[in-house]
């Protein structure tokens, strides 16, 4: 492992840290990072935001320049992070397009489907989401009981979806749906690149318990999709519906710098929040909680680094990114809790009541949660740790 940047590493940080000071929505490094409340002027807002990393060339750095990116090279994609976390950036409203989908088309997608639907992910023109879970099918996807039924030239699709995330904002949807009941259960399945925009399909909201809204349900009434929307072929989508989730799964581990800025903001709280006429960080209770985050969330940056390093040179990503996602997630839950337990009663107040007048804290702990489910639980993450790092036995649940 060698943790230093090269010269030319520490420029492009420098040309990235340059154009996202002058590039940010006005007012945003002075910390007015408020996002609107009305779903138009947030979606448009975001979508803005997207179309000009795209005209900046920060759209989408790890693609290859025929695509439109950089063809950055996996340390450049971590400075991008830590410059982009630094900042708090907005967030990206075509995460599930530009990190999941159009990867996935680059590696199985016909020329067709590359040329129709990657342009229009990179400037944010066509927002994606991911239609996997449904109400009896989540950690098992072979399970899944939409179906897509072939008459004439159109596939009639029927079923719902759950938890998907975007799917408000969404132009297209890389659905799931069962063609064919095969003997083994992840046979029959097949991946449409749904439009969202159509009759026969209806998005409802699901309001999570911080009180926000970035998933849905989403119904699927005679919806329609044709041979060109399939990616790979008709019942082989198993293979396509993992090369995806090899995409999410990456992406979530570098949410390693985001929990280091957290932890970083927490010292911030300890030291200007007081009890009793002292700074919370003198007291021994809160110090040993601090010294025991610390020492584990710099254990997750650095196993990070030691992945990274062995996906450098097996030149794909391997299992281990499951430890990343567990450990991350997990000790993000914690940082929160432990945020909202040293503040005493004031932990349970909310927006203008919470300290400095917004309830950060409390809703990102809320939010926690879901990191521990969402991409893979921690319990299906142990799974793969065990079976596929350790070689231990298999679930034999499955
Ligand atoms: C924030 C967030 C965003 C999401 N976004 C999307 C999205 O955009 N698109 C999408 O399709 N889905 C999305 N999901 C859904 C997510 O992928 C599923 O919730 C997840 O895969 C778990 O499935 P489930 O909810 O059906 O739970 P289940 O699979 O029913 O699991 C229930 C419990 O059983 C445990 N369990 C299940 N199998 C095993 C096993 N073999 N061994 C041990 N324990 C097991 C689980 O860990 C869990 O505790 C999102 C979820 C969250 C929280």
């Amino acid at each position: 492992m060698d943790f230093s940047f090269t010269e030319q590493e520490e420029a492009f940080r420098m040309e990235l840290r340059t154009w996202l000071e002058e590039n940010l929505p006005d007012g945003w490094l002075e910390g007015n990072r408020e996002l609107p409340e009305e779903l138009g002027e947030y979606s448009k807002f975001l979508r803005d935001w997207q179309k000009k990393l795209y005209e900046g060339g920060w759209a989408a750095i790890a693609w290859p320049e025929k695509y439109g990116g950089r063809d950055a090279s996996l340390i450049e994609e971590i400075i991008y992070q830590q410059e982009m976390v630094r900042v708090k950036a907005p967030p990206l409203v075509n995460y599930v397009g530009i990190h999941m989908v159009a990867p996935t088309l680059m590696q199985i997608g016909t020329e067709e489907q590359r040329e129709a639907y990657i342009p229009k992910i990179l400037t944010g023109e066509e927002v994606w989401c991911q239609g996997y879970s449904e109400p009896n099918a989540g950690s098992d996807l072979t399970a899944i009981q939409t179906t897509a039924v072939k008459e004439g030239e159109k596939w009639i699709i029927n079923g719902q979806k759950v938890w998907t995330s975007f799917g408000h904002l969404a132009d297209r949807c890389f659905l799931l749906a069962r063609t064919s009941k095969g003997e083994k259960k992840h046979k029959g399945i097949t991946v449409f690149l749904l439009d969202m925009h159509q009759p026969g399909v209806e998005t409802r909201p699901i309001i999570q318990m911080d009180g926000k809204h970035d998933f849905n349900e989403v119904y699927l009434n005679d919806a329609v999709a044709y041979d060109a929307d399939i990616i790979g072929e008709v019942d082989e989508g198993w293979k396509v519906m993992i090369a995806l989730l090899m995409h999410e799964r990456t992406g979530i581990g570098a949410q390693v710098f985001t929990l280091e800025q957290q932890f970083q903001d927490l010292v911030f709280l300890t030291k200007e929040l007081q009890e009793e006429g002292r700074p919370l960080i003198k007291s021994p209770f809160v110090r040993k909680t601090m010294v025991d985050l610390y020492t584990r969330s710099r254990g997750s940056l650095l196993n990070y680094y030691r992945n990274l390093t062995k996906t450098i040179k097996n030149g794909h990503p391997g299992p281990e990114g499951s430890m990343d996602k567990l450990q991350v997630s997990e000790l993000t839950k914690e940082l929160f809790a432990q945020s909202i337990s040293i503040q005493g009663h004031r932990g349970m107040l909310w927006k203008e009541d919470a300290v400095y007048g917004d309830s950060y804290w409390q809703e990102t702990y809320l939010y926690s949660f879901g990191m521990t489910i969402g991409g893979g639980t921690s319990e299906v993450q142990r799974n793969t740790i065990a079976e596929r790092i350790l070689g231990l036995p298999k679930d034999m649940g499955r």
